[in-house]
């Protein structure tokens, strides 16, 4: 959609909204509810939001290498400017208005996809074409156990099932899929919304994908994505943690 959206000058619009503190409707959904819109873990921040662009350009270095950045653009460092005060004070408000915005979203995502039941009814309509594993910039393996000779099942053995059930249905083992991404998943989404972009069949994959994963890394106090130091929950074992489980 790139050379569309710069056509409709999308890029003037998004910069003109982030200085308002206005959302931009054109953007992804992941990015109208993320999280972070302040960046984490960067070495240079341009900042736009509550930043006067006739006044000119916050940089804001978050390592060495952006120091060094900077001085090698010959610029000199102010602390607590009043183009920095304006922007810490539009970001705490972003902040706390991106809180709502989620909370809200997860509200209604709950409604809507909440329960084995809803979550059967909303994965129907896939036809397993894996596109969203495909895209999913976190989905990590370098072949897909789901495309593996494991699922490669010869004409009969459908046949075999089917006879057996009274009926099959096609794709088989969507739900399996589904959930199987999902615990594969859970912890390293990053909402970036990919996957629900790239599904044919409009699945609300983001909703689901998010509304779990963001339950699972409050779970294990982890952020995706924020540092290569961080220990991977799927990999790392504690015995002392979760012991909560099954006491309720
Ligand atoms: S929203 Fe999560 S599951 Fe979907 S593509 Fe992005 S990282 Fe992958
Ligand atoms: S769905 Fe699971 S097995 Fe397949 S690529 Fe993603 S993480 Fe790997
Ligand atoms: S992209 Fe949509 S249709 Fe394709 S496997 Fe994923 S959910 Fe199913």
């Amino acid at each position: 959609d790139y050379p569309e959206l710069v056509a409709e000058k999308t890029s003037d619009e998004f910069v003109k909204n982030a200085w308002n503190g206005q959302e931009d409707p054109k953007l992804r959904v992941g990015c109208q509810v993320c999280e972070y819109p302040v960046p984490l873990m960067t070495d240079l921040t341009i900042g736009l939001v509550g930043v006067d662009l006739k006044q000119g350009l916050v940089l804001i270095a978050g390592s060495e290498k952006g120091e060094e950045l900077l001085k090698g653009l010959e610029l000199t460092a102010e602390d607590g400017g009043e183009a920095a005060t304006k922007r810490e004070a539009a970001v705490t408000q972003l902040l706390e208005k991106m809180k709502g915005i989620r909370q809200k979203f997860f509200e209604e995502t709950t409604a809507e996809v909440g329960g084995v039941e809803k979550l059967a009814e909303v994965f129907g309509p896939c036809i397993l074409c894996h596109n969203c594993q495909t895209v999913c910039p976190v989905c990590y393996c370098r072949e897909c156990f789901f495309d593996s000779p494991t699922f490669e099942l010869e004409a009969e053995k459908y046949l075999g099932v089917a006879e057996k059930r009274g009926a099959v249905r096609m794709p088989v083992d969507t739900l399996l899929f589904h959930l199987t991404r999902m615990t594969h998943m859970g912890t390293s989404c990053v909402g970036c919304g990919a996957c629900e972009e790239a599904c044919p069949n409009g699945i609300p994959l983001l909703k689901i994908f998010q509304l779990t994963g963001d339950n699972v890394q409050k779970l294990f106090e982890y952020i995706p994505g924020r540092s290569l130091e961080d220990e991977l929950p799927l990999t790392a074992f504690r015995e002392d943690e979760l012991q909560w489980i099954g006491e309720k």
